[in-house]
């Protein structure tokens, strides 16, 4: 048997780029001989195995025909005849699509090297379009390397039109778009993800809510860009620069839906967009099955992000109730995320990249005034059940009101 380095780690090394998980082919060998030699099953029908050492990815080379809608309907085929360069030729990339053997020599039967050079996304065979999860693959490559200058190649991306057009993007599950989806925010340019999934089509199936901001205005007085669907492209671009977590990242794609409902005649203008468009962040995060603490930051942003942007101006009354919405005393962390997320929309607009948002520590500060109300005292005065609530919160509005006093002196 032989043994081949395969896949990103490849690709990697030739960018300069550190090598963190190693994916291994073996070619010519059968699971028999694999279970021989001590490498452990990953699943019962799937020719992958684990080092007995190392814990690493052995993959039988393997060849792979699409037998029906959707990624359960793959028949593949391992045995010790199929080759190395049947093997690649499967896959979704040429950059992705090399090998290398224990020497460090190169087998690239598909120009992987060439189109690494030319800084292009280009899949390897028509058979590309088999397996519609490569449509989000391509893009989230695209996040990643757009920094060194990648593009898509024109006739992947018209390939990858094709696939969004004829429905089989439908029929990916949720837990799949999702791991795609969640690892592509994280990547170091997450708008180009959107971008590229957008520019074929597939942004108007996966996430029609987003695609229907293109073209839907704003004031040009506080949004310098116009155009609602750049905007949000810009915030997430700045909540990436500012190195932020998924949940404020997912939260940041998600919080202007509602402008996508603003009917042309009240354009530019939004009325209670916040409001409106939190049914349709309950859809795309159902869509998705996102992760619960990505589903709450996005609706909450989406509710009370234009209150962060006007924290200054709030009565002490409606920054209690803002407090409480998010239960910041129980749940700072949250609260911290919701501010973090208001920060990147005020700053993804054209030229106020730069400008200081004091709403950000206004905020912090009133969080730490509300959470600074001790309940003992209140107990030692007998409150209890509803009334100790009652008097928790006249408490804390009573210190927010100093709070706020203090901020303006
Ligand atoms: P990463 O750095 O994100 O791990 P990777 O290229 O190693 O990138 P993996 O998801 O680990 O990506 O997959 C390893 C290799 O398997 C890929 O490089 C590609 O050759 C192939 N591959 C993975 N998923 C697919 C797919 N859906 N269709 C085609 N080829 C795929
Ligand atoms: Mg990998």
């Amino acid at each position: 048997m032989q043994i081949y380095k395969v896949g990103g780690a490849v690709r990697d090394r030739l960018l300069g780029k550190p090598v963190t998980d190693i994916d291994w082919v073996v070619v010519g060998a059968s699971t028999e001989e694999m279970l021989a030699k001590g490498y452990r099953p990953v699943g019962a029908d799937f020719p992958v195995f684990l080092h007995p050492k190392s814990g690493e990815e052995y993959a039988l080379a393997r060849t792979e025909r699409k037998s029906g809608r959707g990624y359960g309907g793959f028949t593949f085929h391992a045995s010790p005849e199929v080759t190395l360069e049947e093997d690649l030729i499967r896959r979704d990339l040429t950059i992705n699509a090399m090998a290398e053997d224990d020497h460090g020599r190169l087998t690239d039967p598909y120009h992987g090297q060439r189109d690494l050079e030319a800084r292009l996304l280009r899949h390897v065979s028509p058979a590309f379009a088999e397996d519609p999860l490569r449509v989000l693959r391509v893009a989230r490559f695209a996040a990643r390397y757009a920094g060194l200058g990648f593009t898509v190649a024109p006739e992947t991306l018209d390939l990858m039109r094709q696939l969004s057009e004829s429905g089989e993007l439908e029929a990916l599950t949720a837990e799949r778009s999702w791991k795609e989806i969640s690892r592509a925010l994280m990547e170091d340019q997450p708008h180009v993800f959107i971008q590229v999934l957008r520019d074929c089509g597939a942004l108007n199936v996966l996430i029609p809510e987003v695609e229907a901001l293109f073209g839907v205005p704003q004031p040009e007085a506080h949004h310098p860009e116009i155009d609602s669907g750049v905007h949000t492209l810009s915030v997430l671009e700045q909540a990436a620069l500012h190195k932020q977590p998924l949940t404020v990242r997912w939260a940041c794609l998600l919080h202007d839906l509602g402008k996508g409902l603003t009917p042309e005649s009240q354009w530019p203008r939004h009325i209670a967009h916040e409001h409106k468009g939190l049914r349709l962040i309950k859809a795309v995060n159902e869509r998705f099955k996102a992760p619960r603490d990505c589903q709450e930051l996005a609706l909450l942003v989406g509710e009370y992000h234009t209150h962060g942007h006007r924290a200054l101006e709030l009565k002490p009354s409606t920054l209690l109730e803002l407090l409480q919405s998010f239960d910041v005393y129980r749940r700072p962390q949250r609260f911290e995320e919701f501010i973090n997320a208001c920060e990147m929309d005020a700053r993804g607009r054209k030229g106020l990249e730069q400008r200081s948002y004091p709403q950000a520590d206004y905020l912090r500060g009133a969080a730490t005034a509300a959470r600074t109300v001790a309940v003992q005292p209140l107990l030692e005065l007998g409150f209890k059940g509803p009334e100790l609530g009652e008097a928790l919160k006249r408490e804390r509005l009573k210190a927010l009101k100093a709070y706020k006093e203090a901020a303006s002196a």
